[in-house]
């Protein structure tokens, strides 16, 4: 196909605004798909991007369109993942496609995530066709939110598609507004040596390691020995082909086509998003610029709730960081969880979707530790220590300063629940930014400690603002404040596992939370249990937990053997989910329960 005549595009949008089924009707109206194979979310295909209604791989699809000047073309649609844990993987497709259509519900208008996406598609230099959708409800307000657009994001939505992804009002509009609005793929050489930028890979139960890539020059055929120029690896190319959204397999990939190779590639972590592909034999002079690998920054710990679940838990990290590159494991002990393993996470939604894949897929039962950032601990000799697990906090006397990590939150909100987000940004030890209004809705950006917000932040607001508030953000480095690990003392013990680095000012609050949860959720012993939260030697928080005076079979009066058996019967299968901690047992559940803040 002539470049002119094929044209790469993204939807962007925030999420629930209609991406999903814009697409589906986009492939339905085509024709890609016959009617009787139509479902519904076409190109979400993990369960739990169903379920979730996120998309977490990028997804293609290559739709061929009759357009109203006579011409066929090729229309090749890259699906992102919205998220912004993803957001690296975002900007890179984006790099893959000249245009993106902006698609806002025309009931909502502009949110925190359409902000965060438009700006990316603005930074890989996209053209932009604005389309409202959900103009069949009646709250729609097409006007007022292209008016929004052009205030708050400033392009201009005056021809902006109006439309109905669920009923198919406007999307022949669509279409023609890609042809004509959208630009065609630039440059492009078939007799090049071969350029092509890596947008994705994925695990395919039968075809192993399957790639998404655009071709910048040359051609990629079948029977190719290609190079990763960034990896390093080689391999001889079993098939390319192009998503309708079936796999088809096709002859060669040329300049400006989006498609797929299959190379008998073992495990996705031998790919990253990003790189260049070239062929071994005539490589191209320099690879595609800006690749950084994308790095993890949450961290938490997962123990088996059953410790003799510990080497299945190892089988089924083992086997998801095969397919997944960004996300890192290592062994780690617990005196109080037992063996376990210290995780890296993109952010809190993708070490909730590994956490939910390993309990759902492997059926493992797991404990969460609190999840933590990384802070830069500068020691007093000069040496810079990057700290993943709070329990690894090395002597504060040896200390210099440390460092935490600092995000720039954007969060746009209605007026009437702007008050309530102040505060809670304020009680995050935010400092405000900016604070912006359009329409009836609020912009307040903030500069946050990340670690305040990997707790519960995004529940907290979705609780305060009744879930009218969108909210995204963006690393934006590193700052000193007064940082301290806090520990928890459990009859005179410290338990490793609800270590934790907490602000100094806010610490007496955290400890007393702490202590007064653990103080409900730790069951009676015969002595009396102190529970302490400390800064170093200091004790900054207590409860103690008075002694039991009975035994619980002393409830039985009389001879009701049976009773009685069943009673220690129950209190042994208790016991199986209890961690023995010195002399005293601590129950799963307090775990769990005493990481969350409320
Ligand atoms: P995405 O998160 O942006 O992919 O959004 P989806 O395509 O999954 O749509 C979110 C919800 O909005 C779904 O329940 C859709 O059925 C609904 N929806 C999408 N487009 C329209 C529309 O034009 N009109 C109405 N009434 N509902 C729509
Ligand atoms: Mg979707």
């Amino acid at each position: 196909t002539p470049l002119s005549r094929i044209r790469n595009f993204s939807i962007v949008a925030h999420i629930d605004h209609g991406k999903s089924t814009l697409a589906d009707r986009l492939i339905q109206l085509t024709g890609t798909v016959a009617e009787r194979d139509m479902k519904e979310q076409l190109l979400d295909a993990m369960d739990i991007e169903r379920e979730r209604g996120i998309t977490i791989k990028a997804n293609t699809v290559r739709i061929d369109y009759p357009a109203q000047d006579g011409q066929t073309y090729v229309l090749n649609l890259i699906d992102t993942p919205g998220h912004v844990d993803f957001a690296y993987e975002v900007s890179r497709s984006m790099r893959a496609v000249e245009g993106s259509l902006l698609v806002v519900d025309a009931t909502q208008g502009v949110e925190a995530q359409t902000l965060a996406n438009v700006y990316t598609a603005i930074e890989a230099d996209h053209e932009i066709v604005p389309v409202l959708n959900k103009v069949d409800l009646p709250a729609a307000e097409p006007e007022r939110v292209a008016e929004q657009i052009e205030d708050v994001i400033g392009i201009d939505a005056s021809d902006a598609c109006l439309i109905s992804a669920k009923t198919g009002v406007g999307i022949p509009d669509v279409l023609e507004a890609i042809v004509q609005r959208l630009p065609a793929p630039r440059g492009g050489d078939p007799d090049a040596p071969l350029k092509a930028m890596l947008v994705d890979s994925k695990y395919d139960q039968y075809l192993g390691v399957i790639c998404i890539v655009r071709i910048v020059d040359g051609t990629l055929k079948k029977g190719d020995r290609i190079r990763m120029m960034k990896t390093g690896g080689t391999y001889d190319v079993d098939d390319v082909g192009v998503y309708r959204p079936a796999m088809t397999a096709v002859d060669r990939l040329g300049p400006g086509e989006i498609g797929y190779l299959n190379a008998s590639i073992k495990q996705v972590r031998d790919t990253r998003v990003g790189d260049t592909i070239t062929h071994e034999k005539k490589q191209c002079a320099e690879p595609l610029p800006g690749f950084k690998p994308s790095v993890p920054v949450v961290f938490c710990g997962l123990f088996p709730v059953d410790t003799s679940e510990f080497e299945d838990l190892r089988d089924a990290i083992e086997k998801l960081a095969l397919n997944d590159a960004s996300f890192s494991f290592e062994m780690e002990t617990s005196a109080a969880l037992g063996f376990g393993f210290r995780c890296g996470f993109l952010g809190l939604l993708h070490l909730e979707v590994i956490r939910d894949r390993i309990e759902r897929e492997y059926n493992i039962e797991l404990i969460t530790t609190a999840p933590s950032v990384i802070y830069h601990i500068f020691m007093k000799d000069g040496e810079r220590i990057d700290l993943h697990n709070p329990a690894d906090m090395p002597d504060p006397s040896k200390i210099g300063h440390v460092e935490e990590p600092r995000i720039k939150a954007t969060i746009l909100v209605p007026d009437d629940y702007l008050g309530d987000v102040l505060k809670l940004c304020q009680d995050r030890r935010g400092i405000q930014l900016d604070l912006t209004y359009a329409g009836s809705r609020a912009m307040a950006v903030y500069d946050l400690p990340l670690n305040e917000v990997v707790f519960d932040f995004y529940d907290r607001l979705k609780s305060v603002t009744k879930g009218y508030a969108s909210f995204d953000y963006e690393m934006i480095g590193y700052r000193e404040d007064n940082l301290v690990k806090m520990q928890v003392l459990v009859n005179d013990e410290p338990v490793d596992a609800l270590a934790m680095m907490v602000h100094r000012d806010r610490a007496e609050m955290r400890g007393r939370a702490m202590c007064e949860k653990l103080k409900d959720l730790i069951p009676r012993h015969m002595f009396k249990i102190p529970i302490q939260a400390a800064i170093g030697g200091k004790v900054i928080a207590r409860e103690t937990l008075s002694a039991l005076r009975k035994d619980v079979t002393a409830k039985c009066y009389g001879g009701d053997a049976s009773r009685k058996k069943k009673l220690l019967e129950k209190q042994k299968a208790g016991k199986k989910k209890m961690r023995q901690f010195g002399r005293v047992e601590i129950p799963q559940e307090a775990f769990i329960s005493a990481l969350k803040m409320d």
